[in-house]
């Protein structure tokens, strides 16, 4: 995701990555576990096993490989699954690494089927077998890599194949934040800024994130700007309410594309069930990017329901937009 940020998102987003273990909120059992790991594999002087990180974006995957290649005092190098497009350029990669050094492909469910089988031998032999010439003349050659560790996050579990699936020894699902853990991390990010921010403020943009700390992060930022512009240059909850209003993220913290997403499904469908593609054509967003980034939130929080034949809106969705649910016929 890091990628399509602009220069100045960039730079927020380098000063508010926390760095190790003890800075990373939430996550309780995940982050133990893999301190434990990561322990183990610095005493043994051996390289970490594998780690498959998957969850919603902006829940600290990236963030967390970071940590890792920091606290092993290895250097992390950066890729994801659609960059890396033909075998050469995954064998560039694998062969600079230096002993113990971390891989982080992001979004690798998306990686081409020829890389992927490609990169099973080099998890598993630190091994990987290279073409030479073509035709008639082809040969391969094997060449030996240094022990690494791959990262791999992604977006979809599900569409891992069977067989790279199997090669990550360790296999970690990110959980939404609840607001205690963001409310925290708002205002640690606050203070990294020098932002002036009251605990009221912090819980009422923290609240209103979809659990999410990525958002969280940028609710602040803006908040900031509403609190120069409007205020005293200091947030607090009034400041926080009027920005996130102004921002259309409504008092559930659902932003405009949940309520067009659900508004959609209520007064077009009849609150469903209907199929993704559809909900996808009527609300003009990209079926995979409802999938994965709205729909397990709005899941979560029960306004929508995922059924053999399709979506469904919830009682509690059909409250939210202010529409009197169908009667139930009985039928
Ligand atoms: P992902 O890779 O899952 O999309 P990132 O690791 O890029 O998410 O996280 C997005 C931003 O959210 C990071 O820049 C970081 O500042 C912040 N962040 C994520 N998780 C945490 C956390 N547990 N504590 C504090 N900040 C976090």
């Amino acid at each position: 995701d890091a990628e399509s940020l602009n220069p100045q998102e960039k730079e927020f987003d380098k000063a508010l990555r926390p760095l190790s273990f003890l800075d990373f909120s939430g996550q309780g059992k995940i982050v133990d576990n893999l301190q434990i790991f990561v322990g183990a594999a610095k005493a043994r002087e051996e390289a970490l096993d594998h780690v498959l990180l998957h969850g919603p974006p902006g829940l600290g995957k990236t963030t967390l490989s970071h940590i890792i290649a920091n606290e092993l005092g290895s250097s992390l190098k950066i890729s994801s699954g659609p960059v890396l497009d033909k075998p050469s350029d995954l064998a560039g990669l694998l062969t600079n690494l230096q002993p113990y050094d971390v891989l982080f492909i992001d979004e690798i469910h998306r990686l081409n089927p020829i890389v992927e089988e490609y990169l099973y031998s080099a998890m598993e032999d630190y091994k990987i077998d290279i073409m030479l010439d073509s035709g008639p003349n082809a040969r391969s050659i094997q060449i030996g890599l240094n022990p690494f560790t791959l990262i791999g996050a992604t977006t979809r579990a599900g569409l891992l194949t069977s067989p790279l699936r199997a090669r990550f020894g360790i296999n970690a699902r990110l959980e939404y934040y609840d607001a205690a853990l963001l409310t925290k991390i708002v205002k640690r990010s606050a203070s990294i800024l020098d932002m002036p921010i009251d605990e009221s403020g912090a819980y009422e943009i923290a609240r209103r994130s979809r659990g999410t700390p990525r958002i969280a992060n940028n609710l602040l930022r803006r908040t900031r700007d509403f609190a120069q512009m409007k205020g005293n240059g200091s947030i607090d909850v009034k400041i926080a309410e009027i920005a996130l209003n102004a921002l259309d993220v409504d008092q559930n913290g659902l932003d405009e594309m949940d309520n067009r997403i659900l508004l959609t499904i209520i007064e077009k469908f009849k609150g469903g069930p209907v199929g993704l593609t559809t909900i996808a054509t009527a609300c003009g967003e990209e079926a995979e990017t409802i999938e994965e980034v709205y729909e397990p939130f709005l899941i979560q929080e029960g306004f929508l329901k995922r059924t053999s034949r399709g979506r469904e809106a919830t009682e509690k969705a059909y409250r939210h937009v202010g529409i009197a649910p169908r009667a139930e016929t009985g039928s």
